[in-house]
């Protein structure tokens, strides 16, 4: 299982790079923000890579705070 993650609403622009990284983990909901469908959705490269697209960092790793 990959790390424990989460998407910081408040930051979040809705720009769906995430969602286009990794489709299966990331959605975005009705209000234009991301939100995680499925953690287990990806390796933990895929959702690095995810974190890393994301223009305002607002993917976070649970134990990096
Ligand atoms: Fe939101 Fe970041 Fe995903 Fe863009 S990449 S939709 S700002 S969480």
């Amino acid at each position: 299982m990959a790390k424990a993650f989460y998407v910081d609403e408040e930051e979040c622009i809705g720009c769906g790079a995430c969602v286009d990284c990794s489709p299966d983990v990331f959605h975005l909901n009705d209000d234009n923000i991301a939100e995680i469908t499925n953690a287990d959705g990806a390796s933990e490269e895929e959702i690095q890579d995810a974190i890393e697209s994301c223009p305002t960092e607002c993917i976070h790793w649970e134990d990096e705070g």
